[in-house]
């Protein structure tokens, strides 16, 4: 298998030019940029530049990243979550966050121009969060500056660091600074890490609800399917680890746990604060996840060493494991040619699932960076022929449709689209791959049937293409009360007004 090299189309950056809501959405991201700087949010703006370097684009393609950050937030017990931004980007932000089913409420403080330039939005803020700060109720607030209140510079770091015994986390999360949803969990994810390290430095903590595990534990990195966490234990257990917490965690004191690990498997590999924090503690760092047959081979390696297993154990893991997951896959395949895109950062491990399911998988585009902890899944797919492009733009996932020509496409809504306009199969990866066991012996299984099922699908997608013919298409797009009527005339019409007004203004400017 061949693959080919897509052309990098790199998007034209547009700089507005003033600050204005929504401008890091839309454009105007150096303008932002240079009032964060200016407004003394320089440290914050060149430790995300390292920790989350930008690629082709440089911009959210995607939804708002700050979405990451209030995830991770309205997720955790005895947490409240507020938000500073303008209020259209509260309202989408509040908006998915229901769609995804949070069950709790969004905070907001809300400001106007006077309040933003005055600094009377800060004021606001600290008097919320005081009012906030009932230790009854909970055990931190987090307060998310989304893209003007960064850019304005609202001083979050000058919050207390502790109401009433609740902790006060203030994150700058800019769209001009944290380009995917992804990485701003890990904004969070290390925000809470680093305070609760300290907390451990400075004195003993609360024990985990059940209790500290016996054997030593592994803590995963990255949000995945619930099924996960189990299958990884069983594949762990012969070695005398056990799996700990996943981080983001779900409750305040899972995080000393975290901390007390004997290894982190960076599952996700985007979460580059939290593996600072991780290594300031002294905990070694693995790398990939057990996917596949090659997959859990090294994976169960790497992490026996880390962990300072013996050989023997780490052998007899391998030996229990590895046998099923070859039964597993050598009892069906994944038939057909597949391009893969996403923004979640799994796509790698997805992609090196796939091709040991026998897919002819030709391009994995991740809209997340290279990092160490990816290096070897890059490389491997590399190796038997994928097309690996890290911070992938949308219009480079396009090309790889339009250049691969796959039997089925897996990628983010506009992918699905293109694909689906184009009539090619098409799924979902966030809700239909990244929400479904990958690793170990359930993921092998689980994979190969949503996939061929969806490749199965081209038939109805043929059906269905000659039935609606153009329908629908370009100008005849949307609802119409009575049969669409083309009107050529009216466009010529406005082409030739245009013309004249445009040689008006030329002679203009030359006279
Ligand atoms: S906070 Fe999010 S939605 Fe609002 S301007 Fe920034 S990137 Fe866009």
């Amino acid at each position: 298998m061949q693959s080919k090299s897509i052309p990098v189309t790199i998007p034209i950056k547009s700089v507005q030019p003033a600050l204005a809501e929504g401008a890091a959405c839309h454009g105007g991201e150096q303008t932002l940029l240079d009032a964060a700087r200016s407004a003394g949010k320089s440290e914050v703006l060149e430790r995300y530049a390292l920790d989350y370097p930008k690629g082709p684009h440089d911009q959210p393609q995607s939804m708002c990243p700050a979405f990451g950050s209030l995830r991770v937030g309205l997720r955790m017990s005895r947490t409240a979550t507020i938000l500073s931004g303008s209020a259209c980007c509260v309202y989408g932000l509040t908006f998915t966050s229901h769609f995804y089913g949070a069950r709790r409420s969004v905070g907001y403080v809300p400001f106007n121009s006077e309040t933003l330039v005055t600094g009377k939005l800060f004021e606001d803020i600290r008097e919320s969060v005081h009012e906030q700060a009932d230790p009854q109720k909970y055990d931190a607030i987090v307060i998310i500056n989304l893209c003007v209140p960064t850019a304005s510079g609202v001083p979050l770091q000058l919050l207390p660091k502790e109401i009433n015994g609740v902790r006060i986390i203030g994150i700058d999360v800019p769209g001009f600074g944290v380009p995917t949803h992804a990485e701003a969990k890990d904004v969070l994810a290390g925000a809470m890490l680093k305070y609760a390290r300290q907390e451990i430095m400075s004195g003993p903590v609360q024990a985990p609800r059940k209790g500290r595990q016996q054997n030593p534990t592994i803590t995963l990195l990255g949000e995945m399917f619930p099924a996960d966490p189990m299958g990884i234990a069983q594949l762990i257990e012969p070695m005398k680890l056990a799996v700990g917490t996943s981080v983001p965690t779900r409750e305040w004191r899972e995080l000393y746990a975290a901390i007390d690990c004997s290894v982190v498997a960076a599952i996700h590999p985007f979460y580059t604060a939290s593996i600072r924090e991780f290594e300031a503690a002294g905990r070694p760092i693995v790398g990939s996840a057990p996917v596949g047959v090659e997959g859990t081979h090294d994976w169960l390696q790497n992490i026996g060493q880390s962990a300072g297993v013996a050989q023997a154990l780490i052998d007899e893991a391998r030996n229990k494991a590895l046998p099923i997951i070859k039964a597993v896959l050598s009892q069906q395949k994944i038939n057909g040619r597949i391009t893969l895109s996403g923004y979640e950062g799994s796509e790698l491990i997805v992609a090196r699932l796939l091709v040991e399911c026998g897919a002819d998988l030709r391009y994995v585009g991740s809209a997340c960076p290279a990092t160490p902890w990816n290096a070897l899944d890059a490389e491997w797919l590399k190796s038997k022929g994928v097309q690996v492009q890290f911070r992938a733009s949308l219009e480079q996932d396009l090309d790889a449709v339009q250049e691969f020509k796959p039997n089925l496409a897996i990628g983010t809504t506009p992918v699905v689209q293109y694909a689906k306009e184009a009539c090619i199969p098409s799924l979902y990866f966030t809700n239909l791959i990244s929400a479904r066991p990958l690793m170990g012996v359930a993921g092998a299984g689980s994979l190969i049937q949503v996939v061929n099922a969806a490749i199965n699908n081209q038939d109805r997608f043929n059906k269905m293409k000659d039935f609606f013919g153009t329908t629908g298409q370009g100008d005849l797009a949307g609802v119409w009360g009575e049969k669409p009527v083309d009107r050529p005339e009216f466009r010529a019409d406005n082409r030739r007004q245009m013309e004249k007004k445009n040689k008006q203004r030329k002679a203009q400017e030359m006279g």
